[in-house]
């Protein structure tokens, strides 16, 4: 029995998460559940999995969540701190990190400061800190495990392939709700368009993310940081249908791709149960439902994003953090109806060419980046 924290349960990642452990309970039990301000949902999360402690990151909603919970012996906590001293439980097996945006950083250190093993959603996390975060994952030899959809394929295809060399990587994209379109047509879309992704149902800030193509952007950080690659090593293909997850190209020239119709459940239950594969009852992927699969090369000019993106992988150092932290301002601007879709790019680059450049930034310098790549941005 895995015993499970999940951050950010009441989110998109949290929910699903929540069904595969519903769906065996013989092999996972809940620990504990924290959210940010979905008191409603955390409680009758916590009445339905019985966790042993909650964690409600909005603390005037602290007293709500207790008394509704008074006669469940379950723990009630509140605020941030609470949060990341929480993972460090004794009971606690795996922490599913499912919050989104930079907050995922500290809770994520101190789990693997305390031995848990990761199951990381929150990419966010390996695009700000990579390099302290997986130094610190080596120390303490934890395990950090993929959830997102291109990171757990990669990860299911070397399975069994540990010690042969990768030549590269390919980490498909759908191309989002705008693939396609030019310039000129994107400079009037709206939040309701940005939002409606063709394959993939997300909270809001990956669904922006996935428009603007940063999210790909963030996710070729990410691979770096968890396969160990170089920025050469890592390349970004359009595949609409989102069928085939990603691919890896070992040295003799060979290809693995792991394939499945888009549907997150399977990623979180294969890092939960990794190395185990569980039963499921996932709609399963006709070929002949799909006669054609295809590619086509991102556009770089009308996407900036993901371009920023490299350019901020190959820098190094705290440009990374800059470029999430200002993104993450953007897209809550644009959720805003405050600045235009196309401004999201035009924020992350003022950013990145104003910020100052720290080659080896520590924890210290990761927090200062992102507080003045924040400020800059707004
Ligand atoms: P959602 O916005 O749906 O959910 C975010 C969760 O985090 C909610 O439970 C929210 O609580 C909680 N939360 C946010 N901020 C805080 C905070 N400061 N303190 C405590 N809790 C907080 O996001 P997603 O589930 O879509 O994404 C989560 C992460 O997983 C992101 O990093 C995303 O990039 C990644 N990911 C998501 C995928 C998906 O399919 N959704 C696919 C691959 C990766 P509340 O709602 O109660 O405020």
């Amino acid at each position: 029995m895995k015993r499970i924290a999940i951050l950010g349960s009441t989110g998109s990642i949290g929910t699903q998460a929540l069904d595969v452990i519903a769906s065996h309970p013989e092999t996972f039990a809940v620990e504990t559940l924290c959210a940010g301000s979905n008191a409603d949902l955390l409680i009758q999360q916590a009445i339905q999995f019985k966790p042993n402690a909650v964690v409600i990151g909005d603390e005037s909603k602290y007293e709500y969540v207790k008394e509704a919970l008074w006669n469940h012996d379950i723990k009630v906590y509140a605020g941030s701190e609470a949060l990341e001293q929480i993972v460090e439980s004794g009971e606690i097996d795996l922490v599913l990190t499912a919050l989104v945006g930079a907050a995922g950083l500290k809770p994520t250190l101190r789990a693997i400061e305390a031995g848990k093993t990761i199951a990381l959603a929150n990419k966010e996390t390996l695009v700000v800190a990579g390099d302290l975060v997986t130094r610190l994952a080596k120390e303490k030899a934890v395990n950090i495990y993929p959830v997102d959809s291109e990171h757990s394929a990669i990860f299911q295809c070397l399975a069994g392939e540990w010690n042969n060399t990768i030549e590269k990587i390919i980490l498909t994209a759908s191309g989002g709700p705008f693939r396609g379109k030019k310039k000129e047509e994107l400079s009037e879309v709206t939040k309701a368009q940005a939002l409606k992704h063709p394959n993939w149902s997300m909270g809001a800030k990956i669904t922006i993310d996935s428009a603007s193509l940063m999210n790909k952007g963030l996710e070729v950080i990410e691979a770096k940081w968890l396969f160990g690659l170089k920025p050469e090593q890592i390349e970004v293909i359009v595949h609409p249908q989102s069928i085939i997850h990603s691919i890896v190209q070992f040295e003799d020239g060979s290809m693995k791709a792991q394939m499945g119709l888009p549907d997150m459940k399977l990623p979180i239950q294969y890092a939960m149960a990794y190395p185990d594969r569980l039963s499921s009852d996932f709609p399963r992927f006709d070929f002949t439902k799909y006669p054609q699969l295809t590619f086509e090369a991102p556009d770089l000019d009308t996407f900036r994003c993901l371009g920023l993106a490299f350019e901020a992988l190959k820098m190094g150092g705290n440009m990374p953090c800059v470029l999430n932290a200002a993104n993450e301002v953007a897209v809550a601007r644009f959720l805003k109806d405050e600045i235009k879709f196309l401004q999201i790019a035009d924020v992350v680059e003022n950013a990145m060419q104003n910020a100052t450049f720290i080659a080896q930034p520590t924890l210290e310098d990761y927090l200062h980046s992102d507080q003045l790549a924040r400020e800059i941005a707004q």
